[in-house]
This record gives C-alpha cells, sequence and structure tokens, in this order.
C-alpha cells in the first residue's frame, strides 16, 4: 500500500512546519491529490489514522482535495479533463496529449494550535 508512506511524508512535513510555527496540535491538514497519483483516499486516511496517534497531529483531520486529470491535445490544443484511464482528445479523437494537470500531491495548508487564546477568525 503506498499510501502509508505517501502519508508518512505528508505527515512529517506537517509536523516539521507546525513545530516551527510553534505549534501544541494540528486540527487539519489540507492536501491536494492528483487523480493520477492513483491514491486511494480511504488507503490515505486508513494510514493517517495509523500514524497520527503520538504525534501532534493525533486526533486532526486530513482533508482531501482530489484534481482531475487534464491534458492538452498535441493536435488540436484542446484543453480537457478526463479520467486516468483515458486520455482521448474529445475534440478531435487524438490519443496523443500532453498532461498539465493530476500528478499533484501538496499540503495546501494547516490548521494549528498555538496554546495561545487566540480569537477565532470565523472562516
Ligand atoms: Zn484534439
Amino acid at each position: 500500500m503506498h499510501e502509508m508512506g505517501i502519508c508518512q511524508g505528508i505527515l512529517d512535513a506537517s509536523l516539521d512546519a507546525a513545530k516551527a510555527e510553534g505549534a501544541t496540535r494540528i486540527k487539519e491538514i489540507r492536501i491536494s491529490v492528483g487523480e493520477l497519483t492513483e491514491v486511494v483516499e480511504y488507503a490515505l486516511q486508513f494510514a493517517f489514522e495509523a500514524l497520527t496517534p503520538g504525534t501532534l497531529a493525533e486526533g486532526s483531520v486530513l482533508l482531501v482535495n482530489h484534481i482531475p486529470a487534464k491534458s492538452r491535445c498535441l493536435q488540436c490544443g484542446a484543453e480537457y479533463e478526463h479520467d486516468r484511464f483515458d486520455s482521448t482528445c474529445p475534440s478531435c479523437g487524438n490519443p496523443f496529449s500532453e498532461n498539465i494537470a493530476g500528478r499533484e500531491l501538496l499540503i495546501d495548508s494547516l490548521e494549528i494550535d498555538t496554546g495561545d487564546e487566540a480569537p477565532e477568525d470565523g472562516e
């Protein structure tokens, strides 16, 4: 299950960032995952549950933003979203395209507790 390794990487980076901010706790980790990474969210959440106990991220929420795969047709230049199995151009039927999105695996933001009584920003 490659999600375990991916999750460990996300968690390590999040913990480093949180500690640098003086966090006492991580409340939420938001990530973006491209369709083409083939990461299964269920498996990622399972790994997160397994890896976070005993860390600053214990009890936090992992929010996953899914990014669809997108390609540009090498023949007509059309840009279109597609699934991971078929990237044929919907405009001209050309199977040759250049991938432009869907391989992302990023931490977008962290919500942390610093222990101060900071007022809620009412997000
Ligand atoms: Zn095309």
